[in-house]
């Protein structure tokens, strides 16, 4: 844990008693802070009493004493509607931050020199996380990786000479974080997402861009530049003095990095070199992974770690479940069925990604649908050689693929696996693939996708002569 002195003697109120509240609420006692904390589920403020931490309904406490308000990340702040302690807070004039400003008041006060990568943009931010972390370790440094990818940010290891934290953060995080000043500022891409809580397109874009903006002095802002959003961001950012380090999977670029087929190149002032290679990489596959690789890489090149290393880490990067993850192969008379896990594919759009990457794809489709349906994936459908339809959203896939996609109504995922499993054996083709990429929640028979790609990862494992392509990818 990274205790937190910024605020010692004086009094803080956490609301919002998740892993991350309630670390913040430890991290702030631990660093000579006076904690109250709060939440709405009487149940977890039992619990935050049960281990030992001040509890109080902020509503009764007295504001002018309180120096800062911690909120978790998930309380609205603005959007729809402040919640009632950020708005109790506001009238009192305190201040109101997150766990990630915690981390970064206490960084700055440390003075111990690690560099801070901070990744943002609607999608790709948790491979790009895990690529950067994974690539940095590779190198022989030491990462520790933390944020919204799941472990709180104060739960990593305090401060060290050259030790490098790789922190995956939300709009929201953002938004509560005002000093954040990253080594290196990555900014994905901004595609329409979260609009509930910010509002407005613009302000979700601005949220997002304050990342890369707020990169510290000598530091580097990574821009993807395929969307309007980011590309206006990186000329701003540009204009501002900082050094803006693009990145492309569309268009060659002048300066920066961009893909070409599965080669990543750097270009300076119109001359391109190539300095990666992604052709074979599994867990890499498809235009938006060389978005997220070409991103890691010129976050590291700027972190000075040197190509080579750079190369063999992409190589051996496991990738992360449940994004079009391999499970298992089986050999078939003319080659190997292959099982993807992409349950992480709750929607259309993700879907989409993974219907690009492939081939000869048995398509394992539904769940609790999302709005659209699957309509937005016609231009996919002539690499779909069947489809297994499962869950609530089973009738209504039907219909959009009748007439162009042969289909079944499997109704749950044991059914599906084995028919695509038969169907994928006699086709005839040399590398068929099994596929899940739902396109739709989980909640009709899963608790959530890690469940839904737990169920599909079992059943896949369970059939003969299935081989596993790299143990260490499960889970
Ligand atoms: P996030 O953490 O932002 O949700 P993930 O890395 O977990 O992103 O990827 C989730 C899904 O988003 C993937 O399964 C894929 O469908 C899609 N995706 C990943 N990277 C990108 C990208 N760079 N651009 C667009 N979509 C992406």
């Amino acid at each position: 844990m990274i205790p937190v002195t910024t605020f010692a003697g004086k009094k803080v109120a956490v609301f919002g008693l998740g892993a991350s509240g309630l670390l913040s609420a430890r991290a702030l006692k631990a660093g000579g802070a006076e904690v109250v904390v709060f939440d709405d589920e009487p149940k977890k403020v039992e619990e935050a009493r049960a281990e030992g931490l001040t509890t109080q309904d902020l509503r009764a406490i007295d504001w002018s004493k309180i120096a800062a308000l911690v909120l978790a990340p998930g309380v609205p702040l603005t959007h729809p509607a402040p919640h009632w302690s950020a708005a109790l807070a506001n009238k009192a004039g305190v201040e109101i931050i997150g766990d990630i400003e915690l981390f970064c008041r206490e960084r700055a006060k440390s003075g111990v020199q690690c560099p801070l990568v901070a990744i943002t943009g609607t999608n790709g931010k948790s491979t790009t996380t895990a690529l950067i972390a994974h690539l940095i370790g590779h190198a022989g440094r030491d990462a520790q990786m933390g944020g919204n990818i799941g472990v709180p940010v104060l739960a990593l290891q305090p401060f060290a000479p050259g030790r490098v934290y790789v922190l995956e953060l939300s709009s929201f995080q953002i938004d509560l974080a005002p000093s954040l000043k990253p080594t290196v500022g990555i900014l994905l891409n901004v595609t329409e997402d979260h609009l509930d809580r910010h509002g407005s397109m613009a302000n979700y874009a601005a949220i997002k861009t304050l990342l890369a903006a707020s990169v510290e002095p000598g530091g580097s802002a990574v821009i993807g530049v395929d969307d309007r959003y980011t590309r206006e961001a990186a000329e701003r950012i540009e204009r501002a003095g900082k050094t803006v380090l693009r990145v492309s999977v569309v268009s060659a670029l002048r300066d920066g990095y961009y893909a070409e087929g599965s080669r990543i190149l750097r270009s300076v002032a119109g001359k391109a070199h190539p300095v990666a290679q992604l052709a074979g990489i599994g867990s890499l596959r498809g235009a938006h992974n060389a978005q997220n690789a070409a991103s890691a890489l010129a976050a590291c090149v700027a972190l000075g770690i040197d190509l080579p290393a750079i190369q063999q880490g992409l190589v051996s990067f496991p990738g992360l479940a449940h994004r079009m993850q391999p499970i298992g192969r089986k050999p078939t008379n003319l080659g190997n069925i292959l099982f993807v896990n992409d349950s992480k594919a709750t929607n259309a759009d993700s879907a989409a990604k993974a219907l690009a990457s492939f081939g000869d794809i048995f398509w394992i489709a539904g769940g609790k649908p999302k709005t659209g349906g699957i309509v937005s994936l016609a231009e996919f459908f002539p690499r779909i050689r069947k489809a297994y339809l499962i869950g609530e959203a089973a009738a209504d896939f039907a219909r959009t693929l009748d007439g162009k996609v042969p289909y079944e109504i499997a109704h749950v995922l044991s059914a599906a696996v084995a028919a695509a499993t038969r169907d994928a054996e006699a086709s005839g083709r040399k590398e068929p693939v099994v596929l899940l990429s739902p396109a739709c929640a989980s909640y009709d028979q899963y608790p959530n996708f890690e469940v839904r790609g737990k169920a599909f990862s079992d059943l896949v494992l369970a059939l003969p002569g299935v081989t596993s392509p790299s143990p260490s990818r499960g889970g």
